[in-house]
């Protein structure tokens, strides 16, 4: 099993600024768009006196301001993580994520199931235990 320590030496004027729109409000924020619909933003420490990062992701949907997921993941399985959320092909705003009870049929069997696995990938990833490697492997190998 490989277990890489990744190389994050990223800082906040790398991510560029990405409109992400709420219910009452549209906020420009640093994060980085990963593809169409789906940007990662970094955790930011907000109590120095110039916003630095915090180390770990949310997973956000640009559209409806709705964060995804958070996690302590390094930025390429954040990255990783958001493209294949997008590749799913789910019509996120049609889904009403305050009733758990009916995401799971709002988005599909078979789409579930590809969410679950993107998500579960970005949880596992803890900066300092990063597996991103061998999943590349693996998705080069069932990609065969
Ligand atoms: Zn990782």
């Amino acid at each position: 099993m490989t277990n890489t320590a990744p190389e994050q030496f990223v800082t906040l004027a790398d991510f560029p600024t990405t409109r992400i729109v709420s219910a009452d409000s549209a906020t420009d924020v640093p994060c980085e768009p990963v593809a169409p619909g789906i940007a990662i933003t970094p955790y930011l420490n907000l109590g120095e006196s110039e916003p630095r990062l915090g180390g770990g992701f949310t997973i956000t949907h640009t559209a409806s301001g709705r964060g995804f997921v958070s996690s302590q993941a390094c930025l390429e399985c954040a990255r990783v993580a958001g493209r294949r959320l997008a590749s799913t092909g789910v019509d996120w705003l049609a889904i009403d994520p305050t009733d758990a009870g009916t995401v799971k049929a709002s988005v599909g069997e078979d789409k579930y199931e590809a969410v679950v696995d993107a998500l579960r990938l970005f949880q596992r990833c803890h900066q300092r235990m990063c597996w991103h490697d061998e999943d590349a492997a693996t998705e080069a190998m069932t990609a065969r």
